[in-house]
């Protein structure tokens, strides 16, 4: 008999951990942490709902912290089985792991310092040692469709998810897990990118399963019509003609890389001017490599550009930095030139040094490019704060500050239907996860209105049998 119980990536689009059961063996599916309220962050702090010396495998779907951050924690309690993921995504996850175990380490100790905290002293969640055993528990697996026995009785599948470079779904093939002896196969979406997305492969086919999650990010709402090349195009071009910087905070893995082949791209069209482009976050540049190294996950257009010799992330005139002292250097740079750096919400990193000289020019021009959570120095911003506080300092924002739409690496409801209508059978149940409960639910009712299969919401700790 087989069963899946659902401990996270339900209600909301953090935690995602769905733990497979079959025959005594027990299998989790991705391992995130918890992120955004404060009731949410805490469940990263209670006993997980399973005990991780019994998981006998880990699968874990891509790199993003909220599919991927609680693995060191996993680890530290006791997991030491394997973790199998595509080549990439550990790739990314040798550069995203140890950072987050730094950020841990960091929040305990400012918690320490601020005396915020029963526990004398506060610990952190993990440190970047912890970070470093569950590197090496990876077992890197191509994303090409091809089945991998993972542990007893236990068949898993990556294909292409098209999410950010190394994203998968996955197939997962319970063996003798009915009363018949017949297998049971589960078909997990992960996070679904979106059709013609650049630099990544469409999402694959689904192929036939019994069982299916879908993500449902978007399940409320569509990407809309507007061009993020008209756009960036034309804040571009203004900010030129001011002769002043440009300063784009991005997330450092996916989102710098599009913006890197975007301005190549309307570059290359001529649509706006040679610019200096300087990538200044070191995180970006490793995140840069990975993406250029993994052929099998680029799309046509990418894999015609390389065949042109071109490197389809580079910019003209590019540099990337490497120490602080290369950073620094930039800041005695002068005229137009574009500064991509991170955090995408400025909540930390190297673009605050940039901010805190390009927000009072009221030459200068910062564009934001993704998602800006409530809470942040990003979204203040945005949000038409004249005065904001960076690193202790109360900066005025006097530049132009611009936004971008279209920038997403998620599927709305209308490409999940689309990604649906490929999957060769009916399958018995369509779970629908990782959503805002109301995305959740619309997610499930379009499926029902178009295809008319049995779709459920899960909900957090429920437990399903397999049949
Ligand atoms: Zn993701």
């Amino acid at each position: 008999m087989a069963k899946i119980s659902f401990y996270g990536g339900v209600g909301t689009v953090t935690g995602s951990k769905y733990l497979l059961e079959s025959n005594g063996v027990k299998v989790l599916i991705d391992c995130g942490l918890f992120q955004g309220f404060k009731e949410l962050r805490e469940r990263n702090w209670q006993d997980p709902p399973f005990n991780p010396r019994e998981i006998d495998a880990v699968i874990i779907t891509h790199a993003h912290i909220d599919h991927t951050g609680y693995l060191p924690r996993l680890v530290k309690l006791g997991f030491n089985g394997k973790v199998y993921t595509s080549s990439a995504t550990a790739d990314l996850l040798k550069i995203l792991l140890p950072d987050s175990g730094r950020l841990q380490e960091e929040e305990a100790d400012y918690r320490n310092r601020k005396g915020l905290t029963v526990h004398q002293p506060a610990l952190p969640l993990y440190d970047e040692d912890d970070a470093k055993a569950a590197l090496k528990l990876l077992s890197p697996v191509h994303n090409n469709g091809v089945a991998v026995e993972i542990c007893e009785g236990f068949k898993a599948s990556f294909m292409v998810a098209g999410h950010i470079i190394g994203a998968s779904l996955v197939l997962v093939e319970m063996e003798n897990a009915r009363e018949n002896n017949e297998s049971v196969k589960f078909l997990f979406s992960g996070d679904l990118g979106h059709y013609d997305q650049a630099i990544v492969k469409d999402p694959a086919t689904p192929p036939a399963c019994d069982y299916l999650m879908t993500e449902s990010t978007y399940g409320n709402r569509l990407h809309g019509e507007v061009s993020s090349d008209d756009q960036l195009a034309q804040i571009i071009n203004e900010a030129a003609r001011r002769n002043a910087p440009i300063l784009i905070p991005a997330f450092a893995v996916g989102r710098t890389q599009e913006i890197l082949y975007l301005i190549r791209e309307l570059e290359e069209a001529k649509r706006i001017p040679i610019l200096p482009v300087i990538v200044d976050s070191p995180m970006a540049a490793q995140a840069t490599q990975v993406y250029s190294r993994w052929n099998e996950e680029h799309d046509d257009e990418y894999a015609s550009i390389l065949m042109q010799k071109r490197h389809p992330l580079r910019t003209h005139s590019m540099m990337t930095t490497a120490t602080r002292e290369e950073s620094k250097r930039l800041n005695d740079m002068k005229g137009a030139r574009i500064i991509v750096s991170a955090s995408g919400m400025m909540t930390g990193g190297r673009v605050l040094h940039h901010a805190m000289r390009v927000l009072p020019d009221e030459n200068a021009t910062l564009v934001f490019v993704g998602y800006q959570a409530a809470g942040t120095t990003g979204r203040r911003i945005q949000d038409g704060e004249r005065e904001v506080r960076i690193m202790k300092n109360w900066i005025p924002v006097r530049c132009h500050v611009e936004k971008v739409e279209g920038f997403s690496a998620h599927a709305d409801w209308k490409a999940v239907l689309r990604w649906l209508e490929g999957l060769p059978n009916t399958p018995k149940t369509v779970f629908t996860t990782h959503g805002e409960p109301d995305a959740a639910e619309a997610m499930a009712e379009h499926i029902r209105e178009r295809f008319g299969w049995n779709v459920a919401v899960p909900q957090y700790e429920q437990i399903v049998e397999l049949k």
